[in-house]
């Protein structure tokens, strides 16, 4: 239980910065307030027809003004949903399934980030309730290739800030082919869904030893945090690598350097994580792992990322990573768990 408080007070750390910061957050219960025509909203989908429901929770929103009003769906909403269906269609069963409860997809009019997702609340069993998501306008409505935005978002590890979603020639260049030529959606959806079932089955989680007074920071035995990671903000000394304490993507403090770029493949490249974005947390750990285990399911999926000495393959490096692939295999193998809707 004191885990769980942690885990929570963890992530409440995030709310303050989720319009920055692509991670994801834990929403206290009263936090979560939109509302919606009451004719579209009052129906909801049953849970077995999980793909009708979409055009149910889309709803496009304006950027929280005042956190405590409510956030009104704006007209039209529904008609963000096929392109979240054309999505949905490709996802694997127990990846659908997610949204079968999930309480709202917001789509955001303005933010800076690509996505969040999260849980809203555990119940008195400790189970997860009530899950949303909410996606920038942009990726919903225009076609953007994941090549444009996941290479923008990999250039802001190293101090880039081009305007979305463009490479600048002196950063790394990333390209990816997606299954069937998908577009970004599709890997920022399967990333944040990541994030949810995370959140609803503990796959990273906390112990503390029985009998003993800790400060929580101790991943769980079997857990996907005690792969890699030692504490929540630090990875285990094999996994660590000098450069990994400049890694920041949004309100940095210290950044790496596009002069530091080959350095810094050279030292990620032996690790197990699977992207830069992956080595921030054992969450983005977890997504970013989640999202190639789906990804590599199909033959056309390609990830490279090049510098202008070298070039790395990440679908390949995904095949060959052992231990974390068996992992995510018998995660997603797993009855797993689901956020309850909330009524
Ligand atoms: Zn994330």
């Amino acid at each position: 239980m004191k885990a769980l408080i942690y885990l929570i007070s963890l992530l409440f750390v995030g709310t303050s910065q989720a319009h920055a910061w692509e991670a994801f957050y834990v929403l206290k219960p009263g936090e979560l307030r939109f509302s919606k025509a009451v004719a579209t909203f009052s129906q909801q989908a049953a849970p077995a027809d999980c793909r009708a429901r979409l055009k149910e929770i889309t709803c496009i929103v304006n950027p929280i003004q005042d956190p405590k009003e409510s956030r009104t769906c704006q007209p039209g909403s529904e008609t963000m949903a096929p392109a979240i269906e054309r999505i949905y269609d490709v996802l694997p069963p127990k990846l659908q399934q997610t949204f079968c409860g999930m309480t709202v997809i917001f789509i955001e009019n303005d933010t800076d980030v690509l996505a969040y997702a999260g849980v809203m609340a555990w119940d008195s069993n400790s189970e997860a309730k009530g899950s949303f998501m909410g996606i920038r306008r942009a990726l919903v409505e225009q076609n953007y290739d994941a090549t444009s935005v996941l290479g923008w978002k990999e250039q802001k590890a190293f101090g880039l800030k081009a305007p979305p979603f463009v490479h600048l020639p002196e950063g790394p260049r990333t390209s990816i082919v997606l299954p069937a030529s998908l577009s970004a959606l599709h890997y920022v959806i399967v990333h944040e869904l990541g994030h949810i079932l995370d959140f609803a089955n503990r796959a990273n989680n906390f112990a503390c030893p029985p009998g003993e007074t800790c400060n929580l920071n101790v991943p769980a035995p079997e857990s996907w945090t005690a792969l890699s990671w030692e504490t929540p903000e630090k990875p285990k000394s094999n996994q660590l690598f000098p450069l990994w304490s400049k890694l920041c993507f949004y309100d940095c403090k210290e950044q790496l350097s596009v002069a530091e770029m080959e350095d810094f493949y050279r030292q990620l490249t032996p690790t197990d994580f699977i992207t830069t974005y992956a080595a921030v947390s054992p969450w983005e750990d977890f997504a970013e792992s989640l999202t190639f285990h789906v990804m590599a399911q199909h033959a056309d999926f390609e990830y490279q990322i090049q510098t202008p000495f070298a070039s790395y393959d990440l679908k390949k490096k995904w095949d060959n990573l052992g231990i974390k692939k068996i992992w995510m295999q018998d995660f997603l193998n797993r009855d797993l768990k689901y956020p309850t809707p909330l009524k």
